[in-house]
């Protein structure tokens, strides 16, 4: 490890876009997107992943806004392939372009996908997300494990009133395909989101549920991953169920990540904000010694965000991407 707190995971946004409206994120719904030239090229965003690595990353997540929305995403995996010290790339998507990608996402490099999903019921799907295109994630998770990605993880946001009536039914999914479902907290992040806050049913419960119908889950560990999510598998079943406890829990004391987002803003913390912009240097004389003191600097920021920030400001999901 180069930096001498732990951070080995970087998420990188590859667009503030996204092609859904989460009734929670709502990424249409803001006054404006970035223009072209604000967003780091290509090779700006390689050289300032290689310039991470350098400094400690060992672990890639791409994200967004929507990241398959990009064009040629297959020539930026293989790029960040190129960069060598990565141990892994991953992606989380929404998964509605993935059905035609999945193969070639994997052949260029893309170790794992997690990929959103919030309801199995059209309906529903298109009341939270504003489109109709279950069938489109449906066949891109099928697309995922032809290709190969193993785990498929599924992230779902369970919400009081409007979708954890289908709870058991994400679970149901382990026993005839081998994902692992995750059920992620949900968490106020802007203005909007606020107004769902209510609708946050906490892991407890949901595991109480949970247990109650189907009986006792065990524990497992191992699972590919970066994150605070613990597993759990129900017997006979395929795959497995994952908790993200982001409201009960805090993980700060923990976190090893840092994101960076498509205009070259870091956030050290979710929770801070953006806090330090890299583009400027990635377009101005600096060189990569240069580049790689200032984000040792922003990682040195990081230790007193573990301290327990989690009640810092509000950021947009939509470009931070989680
Ligand atoms: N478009 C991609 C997708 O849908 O997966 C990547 C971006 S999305 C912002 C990344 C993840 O953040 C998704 O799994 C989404 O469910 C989660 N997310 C967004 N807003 C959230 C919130 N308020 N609370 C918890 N998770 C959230």
């Amino acid at each position: 490890m180069e930096n001498n707190i732990d951070i080995d995971y970087l998420r990188l946004s590859l667009t503030d876009r996204c092609n859904l409206n989460c009734i929670y994120c709502t990424p249409l719904e803001r006054s404006r997107f970035l223009s072209r030239d604000e967003v780091l090229s290509y090779e700006e965003m390689v050289r300032a992943v290689s310039i991470f690595v350098k400094a400690g990353v060992r672990k890639l997540r791409l994200t967004g806004g929507e990241p398959l929305i990009r064009k040629d995403i297959t020539s930026l995996i293989e790029m960040f392939k190129r960069i060598g010290a990565l141990e892994e790339i991953a992606m989380t998507t929404n998964g509605v372009y993935l059905k035609g990608l999945a193969g070639a996402l994997k052949e260029a490099g893309l170790d794992r996908v997690n990929i959103s999903i919030d309801s199995l019921k059209k309906e529903k799907f298109k009341s939270i997300t504003g489109f109709d295109h279950l069938d489109d994630v449906w066949a891109g998770i099928k697309a995922s494990l032809r290709a190969g990605f193993n785990p498929v993880k599924l992230n779902v946001i369970l919400m009081k009133g409007i979708n954890d009536d289908e709870a058991l039914d994400f679970v149901r999914l382990t026993f005839e395909l081998p994902v692992i479902v995750r059920f992620i907290e949900y968490f106020p992040t802007n203005k909007r989101s606020l107004e769902l806050s209510g609708a946050l049913i906490k892991t407890q419960v949901l595991k109480e549920r949970i247990t109650g119908h189907f009986g006792a889950i065990e524990k497992i560990s191992g699972v590919k991953g970066n994150g605070p999510a613990e597993y759990y598998k129900l017997r006979d079943s395929e795959g497995a169920i994952g908790f993200i406890s982001g409201s009960s829990a805090n993980f700060c004391g923990s976190c090893n990540r840092v994101r960076l987002d498509c205009a070259g803003r870091i956030c050290p913390c979710l929770f801070s904000g953006p806090t330090c912009d890299i583009k400027p240097l990635l377009r101005g004389t600096q060189s990569d010694e240069e580049l790689f003191k200032y984000v040792l600097g922003v990682f040195s920021m990081k230790s007193k965000f573990r301290k327990n920030i989690s009640k810092g400001r509000q950021l947009e999901m939509s470009s931070i991407g989680g």
